[in-house]
């Protein structure tokens, strides 16, 4: 196979979305304005890259409010996190800031009116992962867990009167969550659905964007971390979509060789906590395989931005 011939689709949109640049500029503001150590509950989003170098600039990452010094500078994650921890971080005098997307704080104001109103809520998201706990804890008497499709035969019965209504994580495959969502209501006649999608913008197109070059590529990068849901359903989806193989990498040093053999046309994309700098790189190492021709392959334009907390933004003048 001749060089030439050797070809990269870039997918558009990919990498940061509006609110993991809230998050990560929330932090990055935090230090410039209380200087170190700023304490960060949980990753504050999910990627290696990003944690490792707000780590060598002063965070310091933890599990628990409890690890924190009375009194310190505490972000919350992008994920969002249960009123028992903001209670916790309120007894221990912490000085927090919020960096939970708005979109997953939209699904926790869906989950405390639904359980307001009587309803029992059906949670379709990944067991264990930090959005689903944050938004459980807001009703956990009335939230029952649906981890896959398997997960619906899981549930319990309800009374015939019983209100019900699924709710997302922000972070799923579409495809899967209509699945789902599908043999959900089969179950449940009175499955009512939630006012909007919770899979959030980002989550769609960037799904959008790699079904668009999956099916001509033989192989398919995706850059992101194993812990971000979004980036695993990238590789998931760009499988179902039509390409030949897909692998989730941290770094362009990872790409193993054996990949690339008998390969001509190499898909990439990134998950919505990658910085641009991690492909640039990914794309430059392919270049030094002869991957030279590099098409970028748009399928929408994203303008969505989110305010920082309020303690943070610039004063009025
Ligand atoms: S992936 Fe979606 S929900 Fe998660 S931080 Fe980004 S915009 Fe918000």
């Amino acid at each position: 196979m001749t060089d030439q011939g050797k070809k990269v689709l870039l997918a558009a949109p990919r990498g940061y979305c509006a609110g993991v640049d809230r998050a990560v500029e929330t932090v990055e503001k935090a230090l410039e304005k209380y200087g170190a150590p700023v304490y960060v509950r949980k990753e504050i989003v999910h990627n290696k890259y990003v944690v490792e170098t707000l780590k060598e600039r002063g965070v310091i990452f933890v599990e628990e409010t409890d690890e924190v010094p009375e009194g310190a500078h505490l972000v919350f994650s992008a994920h969002g996190i249960s009123p028992a921890v903001r209670d916790s971080a309120v007894q221990r005098n912490l000085l927090t800031l919020d960096a939970t997307c708005p979109l997953v704080t939209k699904v926790h104001n869906e989950a405390k009116r639904f359980a307001r109103d009587g309803y029992h809520i059906l949670l379709v998201g990944h067991e264990g992962h930090e959005e689903v706990e944050g938004t459980a804890g807001e009703a956990p008497e009335v939230t029952h867990l649906v981890d896959g499709v398997d997960g619906v035969d899981r549930l319990p019965d309800f009374p015939v009167d019983q209100k019900l209504v699924w709710l997302s994580q922000t972070t799923l495959s579409v495809d899967e969550t209509m699945e789902i969502v599908n043999k959900l209501h089969k179950r449940y006649p009175n499955l009512e659905n939630p006012p909007s999608d919770d899979i959030c913008y980002a989550t769609q197109n960037r799904q959008v964007a790699v079904k668009a070059i999956a099916p001509q590529v033989e192989l398919m990068i995706v850059v992101g971390s194993q812990n971000s849901s979004n980036s695993k359903r990238l590789v998931e989806v760009a499988l179902e979509a039509g390409a030949d193989d897909a692998h989730l990498i941290d770094y362009a040093h990872q790409i193993d060789e054996a990949w690339l053999e008998g390969v001509s046309t190499v898909g990439i994309t990134s998950g919505a906590s990658v910085p641009e700098i991690l492909v640039r790189e990914v794309v430059e190492a392919l270049a030094e395989r002869g991957f030279t021709d590099v098409d970028e392959v748009t399928t929408t334009t994203e303008t969505i931005t989110f305010a920082l907390p309020r303690d943070l933004r610039p004063a009025r003048t």
